[in-house]
This record gives structure tokens, sequence and C-alpha cells, in this order.
């Protein structure tokens, strides 16, 4: 079977430099390309550099252009304006897209949705296997309990992590919300002021811990006068979230235009 060959943009960040490691590794996929942006500290070292493999004969490269007939997938950990200018690159060059990258505004969503009309795009804020088995079980606490508890989604990352809450914790909040008909927008609370008087009509409420360096943690609480449910995901590697990234490329290799999420790539839905 022929491989399928990936680039990697945001090659030397600190999901970047797993992804290479991943995709060094991986049986089925070929490392085609490392993409940094212009100024980068590691522009112009060798990717396998990157990683400790030595020379692979891949280049780090600031411009898709450069390598694009290098590549069949893009998979893109960077920033969110860095993000959806690659997108329009991926969708003028038909090149299906992973994107892992969160902290995306409403409006740059809705450009994503827009370009996915024109290539396949898999949008995952979370691209590890048991994060998105949480989205799933979520469903089934908000319907059982979602009607009656407290509900708090706590959620702790390393020090340098920049969005909060994380995009994580946004989409379970989105599933607990959706679950119960609710609007997300409407029923989420971010700090702890009033929280005793909003208690009294439904809410998500939002804890953010960023300290040290938590590769990603995640809990749903919901809880009532006399028992509680937690639900906890705890990643302890990037690994896990770079080999949900390679299997969101192989799928992606042989799908249709549109937007997807992971719970699709895994068979979930
Ligand atoms: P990081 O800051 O360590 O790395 C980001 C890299 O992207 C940097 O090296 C930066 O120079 C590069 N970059 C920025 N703009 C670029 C551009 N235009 N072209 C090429 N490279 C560019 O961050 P990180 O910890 O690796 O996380 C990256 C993103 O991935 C964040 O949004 C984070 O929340 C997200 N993330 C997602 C998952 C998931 O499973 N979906 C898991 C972990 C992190």
């Amino acid at each position: 079977m022929e491989k399928v060959r990936v680039a990697i943009v945001g090659a030397s960040g600190r999901m970047g430099r797993t992804l290479i490691e991943a995709a060094l590794a991986h049986p089925q996929i070929r490392l085609g390309a490392a993409i940094e942006r212009a100024g980068s500290t590691l522009m112009g070292v060798d990717a396998g550099d990157l990683v400790g493999h030595g020379s692979i004969g891949v280049t780090l490269v600031d411009n898709p252009d450069l390598v694009r007939d290098d590549f069949d997938v893009l998979i893109d950990f960077t920033s969110p304006d860095a993000t959806v200018e690659l997108a329009v690159w991926c969708a003028t060059h038909g090149k299906p897209m992973a994107i892992g990258t969160t902290g995306f505004n409403s409006h740059q969503k809705g450009r994503i949705a827009e370009l996915a009309q024109d290539l396949p795009i898999v949008l995952a804020p979370n691209m590890a296997v048991g994060v998105n088995l949480l989205f799933k079980l979520l469903e089934t606490a908000a319907q059982v309990m979602g009607e009656y508890t407290d509900i708090e989604i706590i959620e702790g990352h390393h020090r340098y992590k920049k969005d909060a809450p994380s995009g994580t914790a946004l989409r379970m909040g989105e599933v607990i919300a959706d679950t119960l008909g609710r609007d997300l927008e409407e029923c989420a609370i971010y700090g702890r002021e009033g929280i005793t008087e909003e208690r009294d009509r439904q809410t998500i409420a939002f804890s953010t811990i960023r300290a040290g360096d938590i590769v990603g943690e995640h809990t749903a609480l919901f809880a009532d006068i006399g028992e509680r449910l937690e639900i906890t995901h705890k990643a302890s590697s990037r690994m896990t979230f770079a080999n949900g990234a390679m299997r969101a490329a192989l799928w992606l290799a042989s799908r249709e235009n549109g937007l997807y999420d992971m719970q699709q790539v895994l068979g979930f839905k």
C-alpha cells in the first residue's frame, strides 16, 4: 500500500516535534515536509535534528509552496491566524488538512467551515482517542444527570498554553449544552463571581489551571446534593495527540470535501 505523505506545520513547536517523531515511526506514513514560520529560531535546521534522528532528507521550510509536490495531507498545529491562512492555501491547492490548533474565534471557525466546502478538513481540539470517548460518555451523563446537577468543567495544562479555557474544555461544554438543547454561549460561566446566584439557572462553569508541564487534564463534574459524578481524562504524553493526528491524516487521504471531527475519524459516529 502506498504511504500517505504528510507535511507538518509548526514543526519546531511542542506538538510539531512530537508529530515528526510519530510520522517517522508510522508504517503507513511518510514525512514529506516540515514547515515552520520564518523568524522561528529553529528555521534552517534539518527537521531530523529536531527529534534526534539525524538527517532524514526533509528540510524545514517556511512556505508550503516550496514543498507542495512533496505531501498529500497537511497537519497543522500552529495558531488560529496561521491555520486560517493555511486552510486558504490548502483549498487553493487541493490538499486535505488535519487541524489540531485550538483557540479559534467564531469568525475563524466559520471561515474554516466555509473552506471545508472545497477540501476535506478534520478539525479536532483534541486528537486523543480517550478524550473523544469522553465526549461520547458526556452525552450519556448529561442526558441522565444534566437537567438537575451543577455542572463544572475543570482543565489543566502547562504554563505556556496560550488559550483558556482549552479547546477541549469548550468542546466538552458544547457536547453537554447540545445534549440539553441549550446554547453554550448562554449557559457558560467563566468566573466565580456570582456563581451561587447563577446556580439557580442551569449553567456550565469552567475553571482553568496553567502550571508547570501538565500535558492536558480534563474533568467534567455533575454534582447533586448527596452524590457527584466525575469523568476525567489525563494525557501524560503528547504522543497520544500525535498518533491521533496520524490516524486523521490517513483517514483524510480518501475523503470527500467537508468538515469532519475526530469522532468520525475514530468511527464513534
Ligand atoms: P507551540 O507554540 O509549541 O508550537 C506552535 C508552532 O507553530 C511554533 O513553533 C510556531 O513558530 C509555529 N507557527 C506559528 N505560525 C506558523 C506559521 N504561519 N507557519 C508555520 N509555523 C507556524 O504550541 P504547541 O504546544 O505545539 O501547540 C500548538 C497548537 O496545538 C495549540 O493551539 C494547542 O492548543 C494545540 N494542541 C492541540 C492538540 C490536539 O490534540 N488537537 C494537542 C496539543 C496541542
